[in-house]
């Protein structure tokens, strides 16, 4: 029998794919159950309208998406920019670009949204910037967590998936801004990344 996604995958991206790691129901059933957890956790600092969802961009950008619509709370989305893979790399090169934080960041519990733990570098950046912006707290949740050593260690309060040492693109996760549209978190095959 054919794997299940065949044929809802555009033919040349299923020709450089090695395989499916996480498929879009585990994804989405695994969602549900951080936002059950979010909703808990966070229901105090949202009644005291100081909840601020920053989206890391573009990588979570489905994971924010599917995440925040189950979250019946009150808080405000500030989208956040940080580069560390330019253009073909798959290894981290460390902080290559970063946005500036706004005013609004000023006393606010904080939880930053990102695809992927790799080397912990951009959560590290991310924290020390919200924090010197006068964040009150600062929490990380992340869709998946590479199993690797971390150039820098980050708790991670929200996890979605531990997943071995590979390089994996869909559900917004991209090589060379390819590969985002695809609905499952799939392994590129080796020729593809080189
Ligand atoms: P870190 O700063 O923790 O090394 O890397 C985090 C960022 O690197 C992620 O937000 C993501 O943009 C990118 N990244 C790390 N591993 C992967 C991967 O396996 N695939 C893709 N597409 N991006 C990754
Ligand atoms: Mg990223």
């Amino acid at each position: 029998m054919p794997p299940f996604w065949l044929g809802s995958i555009p033919a040349p991206m299923l020709s450089d794919i090695d395989r499916i790691l996480i498929d879009r129901d585990a994804i989405a059933d695994r969602i549900e159950q951080l936002a059950e957890r979010l909703v808990l956790d966070l229901s105090a600092e949202a009644d005291e309208g100081r909840l601020v969802v920053m989206p890391v961009m573009t990588g979570s950008l489905f994971f924010t998406a599917d995440l925040v619509r189950l979250l019946p709370l009150t808080f405000r989305i500030q989208p956040t920019t940080v580069k560390s893979y330019p253009g073909k790399s798959t290894q981290s090169q460390g902080i290559v670009e970063s946005a500036l934080l706004p005013e609004t960041i000023k006393g606010a519990s904080v939880l930053v949204v990102d695809d992927i733990l790799d080397s912990g570098r951009t959560l590290d950046h991310l924290q020390t910037s919200l924090l010197q912006a006068g964040a009150k707290d600062v929490r990380f949740c992340v869709l998946l967590r590479k199993d690797v050593r971390r150039a820098v260690e980050i708790d991670c309060d929200y996890v979605g998936f531990d997943i071995p040492e590979a390089f994996v693109v869909g559900y917004g996760l991209d090589f060379d801004g390819l590969y985002r549209n695809l609905p499952d978190i799939a392994v590129l095959r080796k020729h593809v990344v080189g």
